[in-house]
């Protein structure tokens, strides 16, 4: 018998939208859309156990991503 493991099945979710702010890499002022990211222990293909949690915010024009923690990620929301 043997095991199927994997330690990096992401679930992404779109919490919301920041006001608008400027991108310092293209430019552009709009509202960045804030995002939760899980990162699950998996057993045959099915994830189990989430581990790692991050918050990101990414530019709607160029893409660029920001790392954001818990605490920013609520001051955002309001
Ligand atoms: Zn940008």
């Amino acid at each position: 018998m043997f095991i199927i493991f994997n330690l990096g099945d992401r679930k992404v979710k779109h919490l919301g939208n920041t006001a608008q702010m400027d991108c310092p890499r293209c430019g552009n002022t709009s509202a960045w859309p804030i995002h939760r990211a899980k990162t699950y222990f998996s057993l045959f293909f099915i994830p189990l156990i989430p581990y790692r949690t991050e918050f990101l915010l990414s530019c709607p024009v160029c893409r660029e991503t920001r790392d954001i923690t818990e605490d920013e990620k609520n001051r955002l929301l309001q």
